[in-house]
C-alpha cells in the first residue's frame, strides 16, 4: 500500500521490486546507504508494484520483463556501435560461440569464450541508456556457515586497485549509478552495476571486477570478522558476544515465521528432511545464526581461492556502450590467470525425487500476545523434477501458477482464504529460478485443531482444479495481464537490462542456453494455440496431474509457535559463549579484549585521503546543470483538472485518478486502506468480485486504489489523498474508464465475510512488517507524534492501525451494518468532481484520443460543494515509547522537527543528510556498532530529521551514536574531493533514472505536493554548491533532534537485562 512511504521503506528500498521478482532465494546487500535519505517522488518500486503485485511472478525466469511486439523506448533495431569482428576479439583474447537478433529485446547478442580461462561473456548491444554489468559465479556451499553470504559482503571491503576500507560506500556516496549492490542465491553470487553515464559505468565495472578478483579479505581477517562474525569482549570481566555484520543480518531474517518456514522448506535441519535434504539446497547460502560462528577465516579464504575465478564466471553486459570497449576491459583482468577446475567442481547437483511424501513438524518462537493456538502454519511443498524444465513446460507452469493463485479471484487463493481456516497464504506459487522448479501452497493463522482440514482442502481443490479445469473467463485475463506485462516491461526502478540479465543467468548458471530465457515469443504463441485448439483444460490438467497430484516428492511442513523458544535461543546462545569464555585463560582474556579494541581502532580510523582519491569519480563538470523535466500541460476537461505528459509508452496510457480526504471524519480514516481493498474485491450488484476481477483482468493491466499522504512544505495543512491507479492499451482506454467508475461507485459493501477476510489478512500483513520492518513502524510513529501527516498516514499503516485491526475484528460480527455503512460514508466524502485531478501519460496523439471517455468517466461523478473540510490537526501525544516483541534484534529511531528549530529548507540538507548515513551512521552503527544498517531520512516537506538503525544489536550505545552528530558535522574537515563526491551522489539520486510511467507519476506528485520545476531548479543549483560551512550549519538543526524523540524497537531480553538503563523510556 503506498501511504506516504515514498522513500520510508528504508533500507531495502531500492531492492524492493527484487524481493518481490525473487521471494525467497537469495540476500542482498541492502545497505542504508541506499536507503534513499532524499525524499524522492518517485513511483518506480512503491505505487508501480501494486499493479500485477504477482503478475511480474507469474513468468518467473521465462519473461517477466522482456519486451514484445513493437515495444520499444530505449531500444531500436539497429545498433548504433561496431561490433568486434571475429579478428578483433581473438587478440583480445576472446572466441565468438554464437551470435543472435533477439527480437524481443531488440537487441545483438553475442556470447563469447575467453580462450585462456573459459570465461563466458554475454554482449548485449541495443540504443538503451541504462547499461549494465554483472559478474556471475556458481557458489553452492556444503554447510549453513553463510560463506557465499558474508564473501559477497566481504569483497567490497578493498581490493587491490582501490585498497580503502569500502569501495562500495564511496561508489554509494559519489556516483551516478542507476543501480549498485550484490545478490547471493542459494547456489550463485551476482554482483551487478548499472548507470546512464557511460565513464561512471566503466568506473564501476573497474570497481566490481577488481573487487571479485583481487579482494583485500582473503589477506585480512578484520573484514572477516566485520562483516561475519566474531568474539567481541570489551573487558576481561564482562561477558563475550558475537558481532558481525551477516550474524545480524540472518538473526532478522531467522525472526521472521515466513522466513524460517522457507528456510526449513529447502534445508535438511538438525533430524529433520525437507524438500531438498541432499544437495546443495539443503543448506542455507545466506547462513544460519547458530552456525555462522562455526566458520574459519581459511575455509572462506579457500571458498574464495576456489569459486570467484574467470573460469566459474559469467559476465554480462548490455546497452549502448561500445562492445569492443567491453572486451578490451575484461582481457586485462582475465589475461591474468590461467584455467581452473572450478567450473566442474562447482556443478550443482540435482535432488534425487522421493518415492513418497514426508511430513515435518518444527517450532518457531511466537510473541506472547493473541491466541498460540491459532498461530500454527502449514505448508505443502512440491519439487516439481529432477532435470530443469524446457522453456514451454515452464512458461505454461508460470500460467497455472496466475490462474491459481494469481488473483484474489484465483480458484486456489480464493477457496483457501474464504474456508475460514487461515489468515494469509504463506510461501504459496512456484519457484523455478533454482535448478529444479518447486510448488508451494500454504497457510498461516491456522488453529492447531484445523491443520489436517488445511491440507485436505488444499489437496481436494487441486484435484477439482484438475478435474474440471478453468473457467474461459478466467483464462482469457490471465492470458491478457501476462502478455500486458510482457509488452510493458515495467521494471520499476531497476534497469531492464537487469531484468533481463537475472533471466538469461536463470539458465546460463547451469551450463544451459543463456539466449533461451531471452525470448519467449515463439513458446507463448505455441501456448496460445494450444490452449485454443485443445482447450485449458487439455493443457493445464495434466500439469497438475503430474508435477503435483502424482507427484511423491511432497513436502508437508508444520510450522507450531512457541513462546519459549525466543528466549531459549537467546539462553543457549549465552551459554556457549559462557563455556567459551570459561575455556580461556586470564592471557587468552586479555588478548580478546585487545583484539576487539584493535578491530573498533581499524573501524573507526577513516580512509587516508590518497587511498580515497584511488576511486573514479565523476567531475562536476560530468553533471547536467538542470533537472529532468517532465513535459506537463496542465488543462481541464469538463470542469476538471487535468495533467498530461506527452511520452512514449509503446501504446499504453497510464492514468490517475486522485480525490480528496480532506473532509472525511476522523474516526473512518483507518478504515480506508479496507474501503480501498473493498472497492476492488467486494463485487457489485451484477457481477461477483471474481466477474469484476476477471473483467479487470481481461480488459486492463490492472487497477489499485490507495490513500496518499504527505506534509507539505510552506504549508500546515497536508496533502491527503485517494488515488486510484489503472493502465492499459490505448485502445482499450474506454474501458478502463468505465470499469474505474464501476469500482467507485458501483462496488456495494455488503460482503462481511470477504471484510473478514480482509481484515485478517491486514493484520497478518501488519504483523509481519513489525517484525521484519521495525524501523519503518518507528519512523511513522515518530512522524505521528510530529505532524498531522505523519499522523494520518501512522493511523492507516503503523502501530495504530495494527490495534484498529484488532478492535474491528472484534467488531465485525456485532455490528456489521455500522462498518458497512462506514464505508458508505468514506465514499459519499471522497466522491465528488470537485477537488477531483486527473492525471494521463502516454504520447499526444493517444492523450487525444482518450479525452472523451475521461469527460464521460468524469461527468458520472457526483457534484458537491466543497463541504466544510475538516481540520487533521491529530498528533500523537508527544513522547518516548517503547515497545517490546519476540525478536533477536532492535531498532532504534529517534526524530524532531529541525524547522522548528529556525532551520530553512536548502538544497544541501540532501547531500548532508546522504552524507551523515554513508560516513558517520554507517561507520559507527553499522560497521562498528555490528548492525544490518544505520539510516538518516530527512523529509524536506515536513522537515522531520530522523534517523534508524535497522537490526541492531545495540540500543543505548546507538542513541548515543545519533546525539553525537551535531559534533561529528561541527569537528568535520572535507577536501574537495570527498565534497565533489558527496554531491554527485545527491544528484544521482535526485536524477534516478525513471521509466515513463513512473515519470508522469512523479510529475503528478509534484504537483500535489506544490513543487514547481522552478523550485526543484534552486534546490538543484543549492545542491551543487554545498560548502563545508553548509555542513557546519547544519549542525545545529541536527542538535534539536538530540533533545527531541527517540523509540527504541527491541526485543525481550533487551528489556529485562537493561532495567537499569529503562529510566529513557519514561523520559
Ligand atoms: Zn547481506
Amino acid at each position: 500500500m503506498l501511504l506516504r512511504s515514498v522513500t520510508r521503506s528504508s533500507s531495502n528500498a531500492s531492492t524492493s521490486l527484487f524481493f518481490r521478482l525473487f521471494p525467497r532465494s537469495y540476500f542482498s546487500r541492502s545497505s542504508p546507504a541506499t536507503g534513499r535519505n532524499i525524499r524522492r517522488l518517485s513511483a518506480a518500486g512503491t505505487g508501480s508494484e501494486l499493479f500485477l503485485r504477482r503478475g511480474l511472478r507469474l513468468l518467473p525466469a521465462a519473461a517477466s520483463g522482456c519486451l514484445s511486439g513493437q515495444f520499444s523506448l530505449a531500444v531500436s533495431t539497429q545498433t548504433a556501435t561496431s561490433y568486434p569482428g571475429q579478428d578483433e576479439a581473438e587478440k583480445l583474447g576472446f572466441e565468438k560461440s554464437r551470435e543472435e537478433f533477439i527480437s524481443e529485446c531488440k537487441s545483438k547478442a553475442v556470447l563469447f569464450r575467453h580462450k585462456k580461462t573459459g570465461c563466458e561473456v554475454m554482449s548485449v548491444s541495443n540504443d538503451d541508456e541504462n547499461k549494465v554489468f554483472g559478474v556471475v559465479f556458481r557458489t553452492p556451499p556444503k554447510d549453513s556457515t553463510g560463506i557465499p553470504h558474508i564473501l559477497e559482503h566481504s569483497v567490497l571491503c578493498g581490493s587491490r586497485k582501490y585498497p580503502l576500507k569500502e569501495p562500495f560506500v564511496e561508489l554509494l556516496k559519489g556516483s551516478l549509478y542507476t543501480f549498485l549492490n550484490a545478490f547471493t542465491y542459494p547456489d550463485r553470487t551476482c554482483y551487478p552495476v548499472a548507470s546512464t553515464n557511460t565513464k561512471d559505468f566503466y568506473n564501476l565495472v573497474d570497481v566490481y571486477l577488481d573487487a571479485v578478483f583481487f579482494p583485500k579479505c582473503v589477506d585480512d581477517v578484520h573484514t572477516f570478522q566485520q562483516e561475519g562474525w566474531h568474539y567481541e569482549l570489551n573487558h576481561p570481566s564482562e561477558d563475550i558476544s558475537y558481532k558481525g555484520v551477516v550474524f545480524n543480518e540472518m538473526k532478522g531474517v531467522y525472526s521472521q515465521p515466513d522466513n524460517i518456514l522457507g528456510r526449513i522448506t529447502q534445508q535438511a535441519k538438525h533430524r529433520f528432511t525437507a524438500l531438498c535434504p541432499e544437495n546443495t539446497y539443503g543448506v542455507d547460502s545466506g547462513g544460519d545464526p547458530k552456525d555462522i560462528p562455526k566458520l574459519t577465516f581459511d575455509k572462506f579464504k579457500e571458498f574464495h581461492r576456489q569459486y570467484y575465478h574467470p573460469s566459474n564466471a559469467r559476465i554480462w553486459f548490455y546497452g549502448d556502450d561500445d562492445p569492443v570497449q567491453r572486451l578490451k576491459v575484461l582481457s586485462e583482468y582475465l589475461d591474468m590467470f590461467d584455467a581452473s577446475p572450478a567450473r566442474d567442481s562447482s556443478k550443482v547437483e540435482p535432488q534425487k525425487l522421493f518415492s513418497g511424501p514426508r511430513r515435518i513438524v518444527e517450532k518457531y518462537p511466537a510473541g506472547g500476545d493473541g491466541d498460540l493456538k491459532k498461530k500454527h502454519m502449514v505448508c505443502l511443498n512440491w519439487l516439481l523434477s529432477e532435470k530443469p524444465l524446457d522453456l514451454q513446460t515452464q512458461l505454461a507452469l508460470g500460467f497455472l501458477d496466475h490462474l491459481m493463485l494469481g488473483t484474489p479471484a484465483s480458484p486456489l487463493r480464493k477457496i483457501l482464504l474464504e474456508s475460514g481456516l487461515g489468515e494469509a497464504l504463506v510461501n504459496s506459487g512456484v519457484e523455478d529460478e533454482l535448478l529444479q522448479p518447486q510448488f508451494s501452497v500454504g497457510l498461516k493463522g491456522v488453529s492447531d485443531d484445523k491443520v489436517q482440514k488445511v491440507e485436505e482442502l488444499i489437496m481436494s481443490t487441486l484435484r477439482k482444479l484438475a478435474d474440471e479445469g478453468f473457467d474461459t473467463d478466467a483464462v482469457e485475463a490471465s492470458m491478457n495481464t501476462i502478455e500486458f506485462s510482457m509488452r510493458e516491461n515495467n521494471t520499476g526502478s531497476s534497469p531492464r537490462g537487469l531484468s533481463l540479465m537475472l533471466q538469461s543467468i536463470g539458465k546460463w548458471i547451469y551450463d544451459m542456453d543463456p539466449f533461451e530465457p531471452l525470448k519467449y515469443e515463439e513458446p507463448l504463441k505455441t501456448l496460445k494455440a494450444r490452449i485454443a485448439e485443445e482447450g485449458s483444460k487439455a493443457v493445464f490438467s495434466p500439469l497438475i496431474e503430474k508435477f503435483i497430484l502424482n507427484n511423491p516428492h511432497c513436502v508437508t511442513i508444520e510450522m507450531q509457535p512457541d513462546l519459549e523458544k525466543a528466549s531459549q535461543e537467546e539462553v543457549e546462545e549465552k551459554n556457549i559463549l559462557q563455556k567459551v569464555k570459561a575455556s580461556m585463560t586470564d592471557e587468552e582474556l586479555a588478548e580478546l579484549a585487545r583484539a576487539t579494541e584493535e578491530l573498533r581502532l581499524k573501524q573507526e580510523t577513516p580512509d587516508s585521503p590518497e587511498a580515497l582519491k584511488c576511486v573514479p569519480s565523476l567531475n562536476l563538470r560530468d553533471i547536467p546543470k538542470k533537472p529532468t523535466y517532465v513535459p506537463t500541460e496542465v488543462g481541464d476537461i469538463n470542469g476538471v483538472k487535468v495533467l498530461r505528459h506527452d511520452l512514449f509508452t509503446n501504446d499504453i496510457l497510464y492514468t490517475e485518478v486522485v480525490f480528496d480526504m480532506g473532509s472525511l471524519r476522523h474516526a473512518l480514516l483507518p478504515l480506508v486502506p479496507l474501503f480501498c481493498q473493498s472497492l476492488l474485491e467486494m463485487g457489485t450488484q451484477d457481477m461477483s468480485f471474481v466477474q469484476l476481477n476477471q473483467l479487470i483482468g481481461r480488459k486492463t493491466g490492472g487497477i489499485t486504489v490507495y490513500p496518499f499522504t504527505s506534509s507539505v512544505w510552506g504549508s500546515d495543512v497536508p496533502c491527503s489523498k485517494i488515488i486510484v491507479r489503472g493502465k492499459s492499451m490505448v485502445g482499450r482506454a474506454e474501458d478502463l474508464f468505465n470499469l474505474m467508475n464501476c469500482v467507485l461507485q458501483e462496488v456495494r459493501f455488503t460482503d462481511k465475510q470477504r471484510f473478514k477476510q480482509f481484515i485478517s489478512q491486514s493484520r497478518a500483513g501488519m504483523e509481519n512488517r513489525l517484525r521484519g520492518s521495525g524501523q519503518g513502524i518507528a519512523a511513522a510513529r515518530m512522524d505521528a507524534m510530529l505532524n498531522a501527516a505523519g499522523w494520518m498516514s501512522e493511523q492507516m499503516n503503523g502501530l495504530s492501525y495494527i490495534e484498529f485491526l484488532h478492535t474491528l475484528e472484534q467488531k465485525v460480527d456485532q455490528d456489521w451494518e455500522g462498518i458497512s455503512s462506514s464505508l458508505e460514508e468514506i465514499r459519499t466524502s471522497l466522491l465528488s468532481k470537485n477537488g477531483c485531478i486527473v492525471n494521463m501519460t502516454a504520447d499526444g496523439k493517444s492523450l487525444t484520443s482518450t479525452e472523451k471517455f475521461v469527460g464521460k468517466f468524469l461527468d458520472s461523478l457526483p457534484e458537491k460543494p466543497s463541504s466544510g473540510q475538516v481540520t487533521w490537526d491529530a498528533r500523537l501525544p508527544l513522547r518516548n515509547e517503547a515497545i517490546v516483541i519476540p525478536t533477536q534484534v532492535n531498532y532504534v529511531g529517534k526524530a524532531g522537527n529541525i524547522y522548528s528549530s529556525g532551520y530553512k529548507l536548502d538544497g544541501s540538507s540532501y547531500v548532508i543528510s546522504k552524507h551523515i548515513g554513508n560516513t558517520w551512521l554507517w561507520d559507527r552503527v553499522r560497521v562498528s556498532g555490528g548492525a544490518y544498517g544505520g539510516f538518516c531520512d530527512f523529509d524536506s516537506h515536513s522537515g522531520v530529521f530522523s534517523f534508524l538503525s535497522y537490526r541492531d544489536p545495540n540500543l543505548l550505545k546507538t542513541l548515543d551514536i545519533y546525539d553525537g552528530t551535531g559534533d561529528f558535522l561541527r569537528c568535520l574537515d572535507v577536501d574537495e574531493d570527498t565534497l565533489t563526491k558527496a554531491v554527485i551522489g545527491t544528484i544521482g539520486d535526485v536524477d534516478s533514472y525513471q521509466l515513463p510511467d513512473a515519470k508522469g507519476y512523479s510529475s503528478l506528485l509534484r504537483h500535489l505536493l506544490n513543487v514547481t520545476d522552478e523550485e526543484r531548479q534552486i534546490r538543484r543549483e543549492e545542491i551543487l554548491s554545498t560548502s563545508l560551512k553548509d555542513f557546519k550549519e547544519f549542525a545545529e538543526a541536527v542538535d534539536s533532534v538530540r533533545e527531541g524523540l527517540q523509540w527504541p524497537w527491541h526485543h525481550k531480553k533487551t528489556l529485562m537485562q537493561q532495567t537499569k538503563n529503562a529510566q529513557i523510556f519514561s523520559k
